[in-house]
């Protein structure tokens, strides 16, 4: 069944979905989005989905002439109207149609659109073997620069260190920030967990860089961050380096496709024995337990 697509305040066919040539979003990377999934009909944590979206828009003066409340409702129209329960939903806020100049102030009307579409995950096996990654020489923009908490529409820097992974002939790749800490992949946030420790007492180890450091604090990140507390292991946000990944029990990445997927090799060393660890296997059932009861 062809999607239909909210465009600007209406539907239409996604056959009839255009951007003008001119909209700034395609000519600039001018622009914000969402990756949102819906379980159930009900997208998980739609409420911090919307906040990231009008924050990023606040980062890059975009203001989007909708309340976020009307946002919600209308990403929750959408996957109605499309009749798919366990649709992937991209939200996204262009800065609108302008002249070929890049002044922001030519564009009056931002355009948004709303496509729910069919998911698209990573293939059973790849949760069953887990995933070889490298680490890709691109790292992720400087937070000074084009601030990594900020969707923003120019995903170029991820893209290019997606190429370099494709061309290693390895699932997925680790970017690291301009200090040489490792940052997230490119599409997904990064978790190693460890062995108790010293100051664990007894509980396992769980870290993952902090999202102020320049990278996307993802929704999934964070659920995960209040499952692992909630299943009492110890959960610090602090910066990692490849050696910490290389030397992990398991290392893991999440994100709103993903959900929860385990490396098994970094860089050529395998972590964690080099197959799918237990903590990963129960964060994900407890993930999943979250996400299709309403989030
Ligand atoms: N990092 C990047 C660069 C991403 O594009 C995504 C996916 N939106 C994530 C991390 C994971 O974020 P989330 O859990 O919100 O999907």
């Amino acid at each position: 069944m062809a999607l239909k697509i909210w465009m600007d305040g209406k539907y239409c066919d996604e056959s009839e979905a255009r951007v003008s040539v001119f909209d700034h979003g395609l000519l600039y990377g001018d622009g914000v989005f969402e990756g949102i999934r819906a379980y159930n009909w009900k997208p998980f944590r739609l409420r911090q989905h919307v906040t990231r979206l009008y924050n990023s828009a606040k980062a890059i003066m975009l203001a989007i002439p909708m309340a976020p409340e009307a946002m919600a409702r209308q990403v929750e129209d959408a996957v109605r109207v499309n009749g798919n329960p366990d649709a992937y939903i991209r939200l996204v806020v262009t800065r609108g149609v302008g002249d070929l100049g890049l002044d922001p102030r030519k564009c009056p009307k931002p355009t948004i659109f709303i496509i729910a579409a069919k998911i698209q995950l990573y293939p059973p096996e790849f949760y069953e073997k887990g995933l070889d990654v490298v680490t890709a020489a691109t790292p992720v923009n400087h937070r000074e620069n084009l601030n990594p908490r900020i969707k923003s529409l120019n995903y170029l820097s991820h893209i290019l260190a997606k190429i370099e992974g494709i061309q290693a002939g390895v699932d997925e790749v680790i970017m690291l920030d301009h200090e040489g800490y490792v940052a997230e992949c490119t599409g997904d946030n990064i978790f190693a967990v460890d062995l108790p420790d010293r100051r664990s007492q007894g509980r396992k180890v769980l870290r993952t860089p902090p999202a102020n450091a320049g990278l996307l604090k993802g929704i999934t990140r964070d659920a995960v961050i209040e499952l692992a507390l909630d299943a009492n292991f110890d959960v610090r946000e602090e910066p990692l380096t490849r050696y910490d990944l290389f030397t992990a029990e398991e290392v893991f990445l999440t994100g709103t496709a993903a959900e929860i997927i385990s490396v098994v090799k970094v860089d050529g060393r395998p972590t964690g024995g080099g197959k799918p660890g237990p903590v990963t296997a129960d964060l994900l059932r407890r993930f999943r337990a979250l996400a299709t009861s309403g989030g």
